[in-house]
């Protein structure tokens, strides 16, 4: 089973986490939570 890393805001510090998370290690299975209507799309 792949390790989830839930992050919760899905602006710049949130999108940030989650490339770096996914580019270090791809396996892991990632889950972004964003209350508004957009998220950040450069990080
Ligand atoms: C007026 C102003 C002007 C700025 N101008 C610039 C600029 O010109 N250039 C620049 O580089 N920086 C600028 N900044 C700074 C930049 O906006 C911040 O540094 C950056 O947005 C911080 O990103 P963050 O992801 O840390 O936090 P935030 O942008 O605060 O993102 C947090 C995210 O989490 C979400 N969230 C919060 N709680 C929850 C929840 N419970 N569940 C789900 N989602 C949740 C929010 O909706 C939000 O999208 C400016 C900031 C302000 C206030």
């Amino acid at each position: 089973m792949a390790t989830r890393v839930v992050i919760v805001g899905g602006d710049a510090a949130g999108m940030s986490a989650a490339s770096q998370a996914k580019r270090r290690r791809p396996e892991l299975e990632i889950v972004a939570f964003e209350q508004g209507p957009y998220i950040s799309y450069s990080a």
